[in-house]
């Protein structure tokens, strides 16, 4: 069993894709475990992406992540994290296989409608970014 961080980020929320993109992680037999609804701040959101500070999109990406509410869940299942990512299609929707969430919803390599975790390494950072143990079920 692995556990992993999963965001429905602001555009995808304005897109009415919340339920689509949870649709499609239960769908595969992935779990639930903690959820809610929340709006980043700025320093929020520069704290979350911190492994990306010194890229050129750093700052539009925290303008963009900050920019309205985002939805974000713990899933777990068996091998989660990958699943997730196979789900989620490559960052640039462009380069996304048809039939995944990005290729299916996101506008740019920016809005790109979700976030996954990469690894186990960034999952154990991420979930407690956001969840405190209490919070997961
Ligand atoms: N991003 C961007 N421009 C880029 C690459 C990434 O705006 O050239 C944004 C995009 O929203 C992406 C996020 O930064 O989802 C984090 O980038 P990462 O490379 O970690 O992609 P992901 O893991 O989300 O596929
Ligand atoms: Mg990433």
């Amino acid at each position: 069993m692995e556990r992993t961080l999963s965001i429905v980020k602001p555009d995808g929320v304005s897109k009415n894709v919340i339920g689509e993109v949870i649709r499609r992680f239960e769908s595969t037999g992935l779990k639930i475990r903690a959820l809610k609804m929340l709006r980043l701040s700025k320093d929020d959101a520069k704290g979350f992406y911190i492994v990306h500070k010194e890229r050129p999109f750093y700052e539009d990406l925290t303008d963009f992540m900050s920019s309205g509410p985002v939805v974000v869940m713990v899933i777990e299942g068996e091998n989660a994290i990958s699943k997730v990512r196979e789900l989620m299609g490559a960052t640039n929707p462009k380069n996304a296989v048809p039939g995944t969430i990005r290729a299916d919803f996101a506008s740019d390599v920016e809005k790109n409608i979700v976030h996954g975790s990469d690894s186990s390494e960034s999952a154990s950072t991420e979930i407690p970014y956001f969840f405190s143990a209490m919070e997961i079920c």
